[in-house]
C-alpha cells in the first residue's frame, strides 16, 4: 500500500498545537493511535494533547504521555478542558472512529473548530466530506497499522521502521495486537510484517503482550466464568449466542473498563455458534452498548446499522439499545428473525 503524505506534511509542519482525538469508551486501537501520534509528534517538537470522550482501559496507562503536561483530557472529566483544547487547536486529527458522533460530546466543537481536520481511520463508510484530509482504509487490521504506513511514508521516516520512536512503535503494536485479537481476525500479510518490523525495531512483544492481555484481576476472571457459565445463551435455530452484562453484575465483580474486553468472542469458539452478541448496561443506566462480532460468512456490520444504532466492520461492529436491559433477549430473537439473508451474507 503506498500512501501519499505531502498534503500530511503540509498540514504537520504548518501547525504546532495539534490535538489528537479518538473514540467513546476507547479500545487499544484508539489508545494505541492517539499515543502513537502523540509520541511520534513529540519527537518533532510539536505541541500534541489527547483527548478522550471517556476513560481507557488501566492496564494499557503505560501508553500514555510521561509528561504530566501532556496529560489525557477525558472529556467525561474535563469538558470544559477538552473544549478548550479543540477550540485552540491549529490541528486536529481524529484516529479510529468514522464518524464525528463518536465522540459523543465533541461532535459539534470540532464541527465548528477552526483548526484544519484530518481523519486516520479503518472503517467503512467514514465522513470523508467532514475532514480536510482524510486516510481511511478497511484494507488493514486496525487504525494503528494504517498509522504504522504513514509513518513509514513521512519524510523524517523514509521507510525504516527503526526511525520510528521507541514508545510510538510500542503503542502502534498494542494497537495492532488488541484489534485484531492477538493476531485471530482481520490479518492482512501486511499486518504480519508490521509486527515483524517492529520487533525488529526493538518492541518487546512479550512483554506488551503480558501488560494488556495478562493483566487482569481475580474478580474480572471470575466475571467471566459467571458470564459463560450463567448468563450466556445459546439459539441453535439463529447459530447465535448472546450474554447480558448488567450495573449490578459490575457492582458485584467490581468492574473497571477494559474487564469485558473479549468476552464477546466467547462464544464463538463453539462450533455452530455464528453470531455473538454482548449487551452490556451503560453506567448510568441510559443505554444498552452492544458488541457483536461474526464468523468469516457473516457480515454483522449492517446488522448493527438496521437494528443496534451503529455500524463497525464485517466481523466486528457495536452499537447501542435505548431499551432497559430486560427487554433486550426479546428485541435480539426479533433482530435476527427479521435480518434479511442477502445482509447477513453479504
Ligand atoms: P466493540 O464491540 O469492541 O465495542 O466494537 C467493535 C467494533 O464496532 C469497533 O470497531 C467499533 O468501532 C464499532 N462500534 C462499536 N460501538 C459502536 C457504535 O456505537 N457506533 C458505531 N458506528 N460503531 C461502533
Ligand atoms: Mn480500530
Amino acid at each position: 500500500m503506498s500512501i501519499d503524505t505531502t498534503k500530511l506534511e503540509t498540514l504537520l509542519s504548518a501547525s504546532r498545537n495539534i490535538v489528537l482525538i479518538g473514540h467513546l469508551n476507547p479500545d487499544g486501537d484508539a489508545l494505541g493511535s492517539v499515543t502513537a501520534a502523540y509520541h511520534y509528534l513529540k519527537t518533532r517538537g510539536k505541541q500534541p494533547r489527547i483527548i478522550l470522550p471517556s476513560p481507557y482501559p488501566d492496564n494499557m496507562s503505560f501508553l500514555e504521555p510521561e509528561d504530566p503536561a501532556d496529560h489525557i483530557v477525558i472529556c467525561e472529566k474535563s469538558p470544559d478542558e477538552a473544549r478548550r483544547l479543540v477550540a485552540a487547536a491549529d490541528l486536529l486529527i481524529c484516529l479510529d472512529f468514522n464518524r464525528l458522533s463518536r465522540t459523543e460530546y465533541l461532535e459539534q466543537d470540532i464541527l465548528a473548530a477552526r483548526g484544519r481536520k484530518v481523519l486516520v481511520d479503518h472503517h467503512l463508510a467514514a465522513e470523508l466530506d467532514r475532514f480536510d484530509l482524510a486516510i481511511s482504509t478497511v484494507e488493514v487490521s486496525s487504525t494503528c497499522e494504517l498509522l504504522y504506513r504513514i509513518l513509514l511514508a513521512m519524510p523524517d521516516i523514509d521507510g525504516d521502521p527503526n526511525r520510528i520512536p521507541l514508545r510510538c512503535a510500542e503503542s502502534l503494536y498494542v494497537g495492532m495486537m488488541t484489534d485484531t485479537n492477538n493476531f485471530s481476525n482481520s490479518v492482512f500479510p501486511g499486518t504480519f510484517e508490521m509486527a515483524s518490523r517492529l520487533i525488529a525495531r526493538g518492541v518487546d512483544k512479550q512483554d506488551l503482550q503480558e501488560k494488556v492481555l495478562s493483566c487482569y484481576s481475580v474478580s474480572r476472571t471470575r466475571l467471566l466464568g459467571h458470564m459463560v457459565k450463567d448468563k450466556m445463551v445459546v439459539l441453535p435455530k439463529h447459530k447465535a449466542a448472546y450474554m447480558l452484562l448488567s450495573n449490578k453484575e459490575k457492582e458485584r465483580y467490581h468492574f473497571v473498563p477494559g474487564d469485558s474486553e473479549g468476552f464477546v468472542n466467547l462464544p464463538l469458539a463453539i462450533r455452530d455458534v455464528r453470531v455473538s452478541a454482548l449487551f452490556t448496561e451503560n453506567s448510568d443506566g441510559k443505554y444498552v452498548r452492544v458488541s457483536l462480532r461474526s464468523k468469516s460468512e457473516i457480515n454483522v456490520n449492517r446488522f448493527a446499522i438496521r437494528f443496534f444504532n451503529g455500524g463497525g466492520h464485517r466481523n466486528a461492529a457495536g452499537g447501542r439499545l435505548y431499551i432497559p436491559l430486560d427487554d433486550v433477549p426479546a428485541y435480539f430473537e426479533q433482530a435476527l428473525e427479521a435480518w434479511p439473508e442477502e445482509e447477513k451474507f453479504s
